[in-house]
Formats: structure tokens, C-alpha cells, sequence
């Protein structure tokens, strides 16, 4: 199809809705030369094949899961340790609930079930750049059903500049590839959950756009609702079309730092030892209270008791010590220094890490509190110079990361401006 010419005349009015040319932002036109076609209409019928693209999709069932075709929860937690580290509590919650809603999903197909087996949606608590949305990327590897990662930042009440809670579904019917009945029974990952938790522990009477509005249309979804979903995403508009997505059999894993919930977590043990005395002492590990987490704590986070509810499963991400960011620094499937290995590989090139600079590696991590998240930056601000230079000379074949050149690379990256 060519563009015409801008020019005006009868002819070159749209052929499907007689608009003419010069109100069109393009047109196109047909290899006769007579008959045309304005971007409205064009647009127009590709929203038409869409939509029955998706209502074609809507009357398929989708394929049936067998049992024996699933992997049990210990294989499940067998490929997570492949490339997450530690974490053994929230790998064991997170495999027996996939694990679970595969079952769950089975049962509700057999039509002579008497008993109901209940949703058991997850919250992960752990501070930020401990795996938790590590987890949910590397359990999406091994799914049979669809998986999405949201952001709860993003999400307001309807009605307010942001993203409506219910563009959720329309992510997971994005990656279903349309199939309503395949997104009914997805997972969904919501991340940085505590960010939507209410400011303040008193209701606020001017209205929080993005705290408990956002908790309460999050509520409706995951207690299970039919809800009218835009299939592209964006803001509704009018004459949008909906696909009708029921919640029901959706999981829902969310995940938040709850920056501060620590404090809370201690708060109430405190007063619970002094109300029973001696009796509950119990040695607590100050180093990891995440550990002690109960479902209260997040209420005094910010969290509605009905949310928290519908989130009965509640596991957490332990701090990463110094060993085990050495050990994510080499031992993971994809481990940052596997990585560089084979970057250099590409250009025959044999690269050695020095024991000590790993240790040191780890050790800045730890002195500028970077957590995992810093050691890519950190060893980025050591490899950056010989990442420009060496595939530009032949004749080296190797190179060896020594101590004194991880230092040097590194005061002269002025490491510290990155932890601020
Ligand atoms: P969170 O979602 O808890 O804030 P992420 O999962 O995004 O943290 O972690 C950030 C990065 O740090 C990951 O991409 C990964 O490279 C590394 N990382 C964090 N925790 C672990 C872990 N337990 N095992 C392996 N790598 C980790």
C-alpha cells in the first residue's frame, strides 16, 4: 500500500467512512488507485480482529494438568536453590503454594468435589535486595500456568492519575496471550506491596488516593470477583471493550521491604514478655526479627485486617550476611562473576578473579550497605575499563583481577557517592 499525495479531492476520501483526506492523519491507499483507507479505520478494524481474536480464545478450555506432569514442592525448592541463596523459609512457602494452586485448580475441574480447598495467596516480607522478586522471576521459569510482575507503586484508586488495580489482569491477560480461561488460573506477583499500606495509623479523613482506596479495589481482586478488564490496558475510556476475567482461581504472591516493621515486630514482643513474665522469654535473634513477623505487625504497618486476610500465607526473607553475598557473588546459575567469565570468553579471553578480590568485593558491599544490589555496581566500577579495552587487543588472552587493581578501580569510582 503507498501513501497518496496530499491533496483534497472527492476521490480521496476514506473509502469505509467517506471522512476526507485532510482530516486524516494518513491514508492509504489500494493498489487501483480508487479506493482508500483513513488511520481511523485502520485502527479501527485492528481493534475489531482483536477482540475476536480474544472471544475466539474465551470458548477454548484450557488443557488440563496432570499430576504426574507437576513438580512436588521439593523440586520445586531443588531448582529455586539453583539460583537464589538461603531464603530456605520463603523457598519452601512459595513451593508449596504454586504447588498447591495446581492442585487447587485440578480439584475445581472435578465436578463432584464436596469440599472446597481455599486460596492461599502469599505475602513475602524482607528488606529490599534480599531475592524476593528474584524468587518470583525464577519460579515463573518452571510454571504452567501465567505469571505477571506488578508493581504496586504504579496502582491508585480508580478514578486517579495512575494505574487502576484492575491493570493487573490485564498484564496477566497480556502474557496469556489473550486466553481468559489460561489468565484465570495465573499468578500474579505484586511487588513493593508496603508501599500502598495507609500513612498513619489513624484513618485519614482527606482521601489517601494511593494508600487504603488502593488496599480496598486490591481486596475485591483477590478475594475472587468478575472483573471487567481493558485487554490492551490504560486508563478506561468509553467505548472501550471488556473482557470479563474472574479472580477466583488466581494467586496472588506479594512482596514488600515494610522498611520499619521491624521496630513494630520488637514493640509487640516487648510487651508481650512483660505481660507473661519469665515464662515466654525466649532468646531472640536480633539480627534477623523479620523472622518473628506475625500477621498483626503488618496492621500496624498500614495494612487492613482484610487484606492481611486474604494473605494468610506470611514468610520472610532473611538479611544477607557477608557469606551468603559471597556465595551469590559465584555460585547461582547465572552468578554475577559467571557472567563476566563468559563476557570475556566471547573474545577468547581467560579471565581470573583473585580470592581476595571477591572477599573485598563483598566487603564494600557491606561497609556502603549496598546489599546484593551492589555488587554488580560494584564490580561494574572495577571490570568497566578493561571491559572497553581488552577486546580491542589481540594479543591478550588473559587477565587476572588482582587486589591492587580492584582497589585502585575502585577509590578511583569513588564508591562511596553510590551508596548515598
Ligand atoms: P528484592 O525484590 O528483595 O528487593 P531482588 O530480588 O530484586 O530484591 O534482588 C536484587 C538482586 O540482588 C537480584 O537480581 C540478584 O542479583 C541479587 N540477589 C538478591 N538476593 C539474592 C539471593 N538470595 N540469591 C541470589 N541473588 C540475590
Amino acid at each position: 500500500m503507498a501513501k497518496k499525495r496530499n491533496n483534497s479531492s472527492e476521490g480521496d476520501n476514506c473509502s469505509f467512512c467517506g471522512s476526507p483526506r485532510y482530516e486524516a492523519k494518513m491514508t492509504f491507499s489500494g493498489l487501483d488507485g480508487d479506493t482508500n483507507i483513513c488511520d481511523k479505520c485502520v485502527n479501527r478494524g485492528y481493534h475489531v480482529l482483536n477482540e475476536a481474536e480474544i472471544n475466539n480464545k474465551k470458548s477454548k478450555k484450557p488443557k488440563k494438568i496432570k499430576i504426574a506432569e507437576l513438580l512436588k514442592p521439593k523440586e520445586i525448592k531443588d531448582f529455586l536453590d539453583q539460583y537464589v541463596i538461603g531464603q530456605d523459609s520463603a523457598k519452601k512457602y512459595m513451593s508449596v503454594a504454586v504447588y498447591n494452586h495446581y492442585k487447587r485448580l485440578m480439584h475445581s475441574e472435578e465436578s463432584d468435589n464436596k469440599i472446597e480447598i481455599d486460596k492461599s495467596n502469599i505475602i513475602m516480607v524482607g528488606e529490599t535486595g534480599t531475592g524476593k522478586t528474584l524468587l518470583a522471576r525464577t519460579i515463573a521459569k518452571l510454571l504452567h500456568v501465567p505469571f505477571t510482575i506488578v508493581d504496586a507503586t504504579v496502582l491508585t484508586q480508580a478514578g486517579y492519575v495512575g494505574e487502576d488495580v484492575e491493570g493487573i489482569l490485564s498484564r496477566l491477560l497480556q502474557v496469556a496471550n489473550y486466553d481468559v480461561a489460561l489468565a484465570e488460573r495465573g499468578i500474579i506477583f505484586i511487588d513493593e506491596i508496603d508501599k500502598i499500606a495507609r500513612k498513619g495509623d489513624n484513618p485519614s479523613i482527606t482521601k489517601d488516593v494511593s494508600g487504603e482506596g488502593v488496599q480496598q479495589a486490591l481486596l475485591k481482586i483477590l478475594e475472587g470477583t468478575v472483573v471487567n478488564v481493558a485487554p490492551e490496558g490504560g486508563r478506561k475510556h468509553p467505548d472501550q471493550k471488556f473482557v470479563q476475567v474472574n479472580t477466583s482461581n488466581i494467586l496472588f504472591i506479594c512482596g514488600g521491604a515494610f522498611d520499619g516493621v521491624q521496630k513494630k515486630i520488637t514493640q509487640r514482643m516487648n510487651t508481650h514478655a512483660v505481660g507473661y513474665g519469665q515464662l515466654n522469654k525466649q532468646r531472640v535473634d536480633t539480627e534477623n526479627i523479620m523472622q518473628y513477623i506475625l500477621p498483626q505487625d503488618l496492621k500496624s504497618f498500614g495494612l487492613i485486617p482484610e487484606l492481611i486476610g486474604r494473605l494468610p500465607v506470611l514468610t520472610y526473607l532473611e538479611p544477607l550476611n557477608k557469606d551468603a553475598l559471597r556465595s551469590i557473588l559465584t555460585e547461582p546459575k547465572n552468578a554475577i562473576i559467571k557472567q563476566y567469565h563468559r563476557l570475556f570468553e566471547l573474545d577468547n579471553i581467560d579471565l581470573n578473579f583473585k580470592e581476595e578480590v571477591l572477599d573485598y568485593i563483598v566487603d564494600k558491599a557491606m561497609e556502603y550497605k549496598l546489599g546484593a544490589r551492589g555488587l554488580r555496581s560494584i564490580c561494574e566500577s572495577i571490570m568497566i575499563d578493561i571491559m572497553f579495552e581488552l577486546p580491542s587487543k589481540d594479543s591478550v588472552k588473559s587477565f587476572d583481577v588482582t587486589i591492587e587493581y580492584a582497589k585502585e578501580k575502585i577509590e578511583k569510582a569513588k564508591l562511596s557517592q553510590l551508596a548515598k
